[in-house]
């Protein structure tokens, strides 16, 4: 089973993908939490190009290369091998943010973002949460805790505006496979959401 979590900067998605975790592992199930950009070693040294570089370092189509060599690093040494001996994956984001920040935000590159990840990575997770919250409410929650502002402030609550609606496009394009999950109230009640959608 390959899950994946989704959302805007701040939704909480990665608090989410890990309690999924440990839920699954409580329950005896061998899971493996990864992450993207990044997740194994090559694709890590990728996501340091491309988080920690500037902003304009690279053009909308080399950023796009570099995420979906990312990908195909991540999927060839982690996540094929694991799903491939039995255990679950569950990844914090995966190709629906490229499709996202790449194919809508960033740039209008969605068909090149389709066809790449066509010839190049080839699967899709059985169950993706997207994590939805309103941008302000993410940026709150950041404010109080430190830590999302950066990217706020860099890259504008319009911007975060425009990520969850494509998210939430993406939902309404494939909802056998991905559930929108509302990422509003207590940590607990998040949990407990995505795990009913789970079930
Ligand atoms: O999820 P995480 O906060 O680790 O993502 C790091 C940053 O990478 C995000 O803030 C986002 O701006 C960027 N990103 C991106 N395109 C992707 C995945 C992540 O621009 N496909």
């Amino acid at each position: 089973m390959f899950i994946s979590f989704e959302g805007i900067d701040g939704s909480g998605k990665s608090t989410q993908a890990r309690r999924l975790v440990q839920a699954l592992t409580a329950q005896g199930t061998e899971v493996l939490l990864t992450r993207e950009p990044g997740g194994s070693e090559g694709a890590e040294e990728i996501r340091r190009l491309l988080v920690e570089g500037c902003g304009e370092r690279w053009s909308p189509e080399t950023e796009l290369l570099l995420f979906t060599a990312a990908r195909r690093d991540h999927v060839e040494r982690l996540i094929q091998p694991a799903l491939a001996r039995g255990a679950w994956v569950v990844t914090d984001r995966f190709a629906d943010s490229s499709r996202v920040y790449q194919g809508l935000a960033r740039a209008e590159l969605r068909q090149l973002v389709e066809e790449l990840h066509r010839l190049t990575i080839g699967i899709e997770p059985d169950r993706t949460f997207i994590i939805d919250i309103d941008p302000a409410v993410a940026l709150a929650r950041g404010q109080a805790r430190g830590g999302v502002e950066d990217r706020f402030e860099t890259l504008g609550l319009g911007f975060q505006r425009k990520l969850r609606e494509g998210f939430l496009a993406l939902a309404a394009e494939a909802p056998g496979r991905i559930r929108v999950i509302d990422g509003n109230g207590s940590e607990d009640e998040v949990a407990a959401r995505v795990l009913a959608a789970l079930a």
